[in-house]
């Protein structure tokens, strides 16, 4: 693994999330409570306070690391459920890691992580509307990986506004959650193009 490829990573992703952070707010001041931005970027801030001591860890070690930073300071619903994503990726993650197939296993493991943390599934309208489609595009093997996942991103995302929350606070809502784009599903495609972006820089 490239030893920079961590902090890269950590140095996109944060300022992706700051960049998006009123976004995020805007989507969640619809459906929700207004403070998913707000959680996101409280929640990065704290990553990238730990950036120089996380980009020092081999990657399954960081990715655990992270995880527990993103646990400690996103809060919501939403802080347990991208800790969980990190740390199941993290404790997944070969040593070095780098071909396709360990990347979809360590991806894998981390969706199952969130599913289970969160009771949920593809199709209620969360993140998982946007990690599903972009695991199975991981695991599909073929062509450019990351074009195909940036594109599972976009479509899982563009899908959420036509869909019934059933999870989260846009539960709460019933029928007058639809027509809306969900925050968090916004906010894992904000980090998956992030996340590709880095990825096709070193390559
Ligand atoms: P809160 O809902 O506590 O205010 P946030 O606003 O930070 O937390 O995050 C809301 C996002 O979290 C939602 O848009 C949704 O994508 C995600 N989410 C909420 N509940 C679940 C769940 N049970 N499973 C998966 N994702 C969820
Ligand atoms: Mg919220």
């Amino acid at each position: 693994m490239e030893p920079d490829l961590v902090r890269r990573l950590i140095d996109r992703t944060t300022a992706v999330i700051i960049d998006k952070a009123e976004e995020l707010t805007a989507l969640d001041q619809a459906i929700g409570d207004g403070d998913h931005g707000i959680n996101m970027k409280r929640g990065f801030d704290a990553l990238a306070a730990q950036a120089e001591e996380i980009a020092a860890l081999p990657l399954g070690p960081a990715l655990q690391k992270a995880g527990m930073a993103l646990v400690m300071s996103v809060g919501g619903a939403a802080g347990p459920l991208y800790g969980s994503l990190l740390m199941a990726m993290g404790k997944a993650a070969p040593e070095p890691p780098a071909n396709p197939a360990a990347v979809a296993a360590m991806l894998s493991e981390g969706v199952e992580a969130v599913k289970k943390r969160g009771k949920s599934e593809a199709g209620e309208k969360t993140m998982l509307d946007v990690l599903v489609p972009v695991l199975e595009a991981v695991q599909a093997g073929d062509g450019d990986p990351l074009a195909a996942a940036r594109q599972a991103a976009d479509q899982g995302l563009a899908a959420t506004k036509d869909l019934l929350a059933t999870k989260g606070r846009a539960s709460f809502l019933g029928e007058r959650s639809i027509g809306h784009l969900d925050p968090g599903a916004r906010s894992s495609a904000v980090l998956v193009h992030a996340v590709c972006d880095v990825i096709e820089e070193r390559t």
